[in-house]
């Protein structure tokens, strides 16, 4: 199995290819030339399967360059039961129509963990067979939970360095805390003026400059990509929307071949993407349900078949989607317009000139055959938090809010009862301050960040994972702030060339 670019069809590399470079060298992103059927006999058998295993079996189908004990190694490093506990995507029942599928039991608490415990290893070998001897530059420009999800994969990894840029006012306390205190000898870590666009075209501009590229490789290096336009952050994703089906096979919630719905809180379109990939392959999906925050670009993209950035841009309680420009989209417009490599170039110049493009009405069709979307604001999304715990006694984080809030609507306005997954993106006690006020209107007033984390469970009669109660001792590494304008320069001091 061979990938293209979006950008530029006649450019195929392999997936080794693909997830070493990261990016394409034109700008365009990786994409799987076809999609490996998955048939329901074959889903059949990974019902019994641990996660590991089902991860294997799926990963095998895109990885076709690597041999079966290549991608096992990679999977048994990556999800060990230290690290991710019994089950790394367990499922937990809301009422009858809704599930829950919690997708942050890794090392940060986020569901970055569930391709960023991977990745290094998929990189390790991505190097090996296709730039060897290369000492590689992971950049990394993140709204928060990337960014400590990805120094916690690669840190200490051979032949790696890591730097991570992210918005100075744009992460939570805890997010910030978990990033500038990382450990390992490869890792750096550096704030930016400005949001998470900012930084990540930033990231975007220096990794297709062929100048800065030219000095990495006089010294051994070439960059390479942790952000989810990397193949290798895609792929392990596509991983749980199988599990899940298993699991609520297994336990008897829905009979083989019956359809469900996956409803999924978005920003860079990364996550909702690998459950339209999943469709693809043939898992028996209805509908993919994109919930957004007061961001609501992707929303009124669905709704218009317009994506346009010129709006103001919020800062909310759900900052790893306050996200403008959902790079991933653009696989997903390469699909819908038939692998089109001119249609996705020409979206993505009126994109870059005038902050807009319009959808021909045919792909949009083909689009919203599968996709609907919706949106809620901080308000929503506390309300939300707290209904769902009163109700349900269930306690979510704002990110899943936002996706519980969004389903809600969704079932009301259109009557659809397909069984739904929503995914649980990051840990309660990682937006501690969010979603204490939510339970307890005004209790986190006048609290630090830990003192609000032991109210939280004290009311909650919940437990703070480890991962996050320990950062109070750890002390603080990293204290950089650059300008947009300097990310190169940072980049260049932090290597030491
Ligand atoms: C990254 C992230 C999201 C958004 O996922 P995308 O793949 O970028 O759409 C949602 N919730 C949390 C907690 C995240 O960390």
């Amino acid at each position: 199995m061979n990938y293209v670019s979006t950008r530029d069809h006649n450019k195929t590399v392999t997936a080794a290819q693909a997830i070493a470079a990261g990016i394409s060298s034109e700008g365009g992103l990786f994409v799987p030339e076809s999609f490996p059927p998955l048939t329901v006999d074959e889903l059949r058998t990974l019902v019994p399967m641990d996660y590991r295993a089902r991860a294997a079996f799926v990963l095998g189908r895109f990885l076709t360059d690597f041999s079966a004990e290549e991608v096992k190694a990679c999977v048994d490093a990556a999800y060990t039961a230290e690290k991710f506990g019994d089950h790394p995507a367990p499922l937990h029942t809301l009422h009858d129509d809704a599930h829950i599928l919690e997708l942050w039991h890794g090392p940060t608490c986020a569901f970055k963990d569930m391709a960023l415990q991977i990745l290094p290893h998929l990189m390790r070998v991505s190097v090996a067979k296709s730039v060897p001897g290369k000492e590689i530059v992971i950049l990394v420009a993140t709204s928060g939970d990337t960014g400590k999800a990805a120094l916690e994969g690669f840190k200490d990894v051979e032949g790696t360095k890591i730097l991570v840029f992210y918005p100075d006012e744009g992460v939570s306390p805890m997010q910030k805390l978990q990033m500038t205190t990382q450990e390992g000898g490869n890792v750096s870590v550096c704030a930016i003026k400005g949001n998470f666009d900012d930084a990540q075209t930033g990231v975007k501009m220096i990794f297709t400059d062929k100048e800065i590229g030219k000095k990495l490789a006089e010294h051994g290096m070439a960059f390479s990509s942790a952000n989810s336009i990397n193949w290798g952050r895609l792929v392990p994703q596509i991983v749980y929307y199988f599990s899940a089906y298993c699991d609520m096979l297994k336990q008897g919630k829905i009979s083989a071949g019956d359809r469900i719905n996956f409803v999924v809180p978005t920003g860079n379109f990364g996550n909702i993407l690998a459950a339209y990939y999943a469709r693809e392959m043939g898992l028996p999906v209805g509908r993919l349900i994109c919930a957004s925050n007061k961001n609501r670009v992707l929303t009124d993209f669905f709704e218009s078949g317009v994506y346009d950035v010129n709006r103001s841009f919020y800062t909310t309680s759900s900052p790893s989607m306050d996200i403008l420009i959902s790079s991933n989209l653009e696989r997903l417009l390469f699909i819908a317009s038939g692998y089109s490599d001119e249609f996705v170039r020409e979206m993505m110049d009126d994109l870059k000139k005038k902050g807009k493009y319009t959808m021909p009405e045919n792909v949009m069709s083909a689009i919203n055959s599968v996709f609907r979307a919706g949106c809620c604001d901080d308000e929503g999304t506390k309300e939300t938090i707290r209904e769902t715990f009163e109700n349900y006694g269930y306690l979510c984080d704002t990110h899943t809010a936002v996706g519980v809030n969004v389903y809600e609507k969704y079932e009301k306005e259109t009557g659809d009862k397909t069984p739904a997954v929503i995914d649980s993106t990051a840990n309660p006690f990682k937006f501690s301050r969010s979603v204490l006020d939510a339970v307890m209107p005004g209790a986190s007033e006048g609290l630090d960040e830990f003192a609000t984390v032991s109210e939280l469970a004290r009311v909650t009669k919940t437990s703070c994972p480890p991962q996050l109660a320990d950062l109070r001792d750890k002390p603080v590494r990293f204290r950089d702030v650059c300008d947009r304008d300097s990310m190169e320069k940072a980049v260049f001091r932090l290597l030491g060339i």
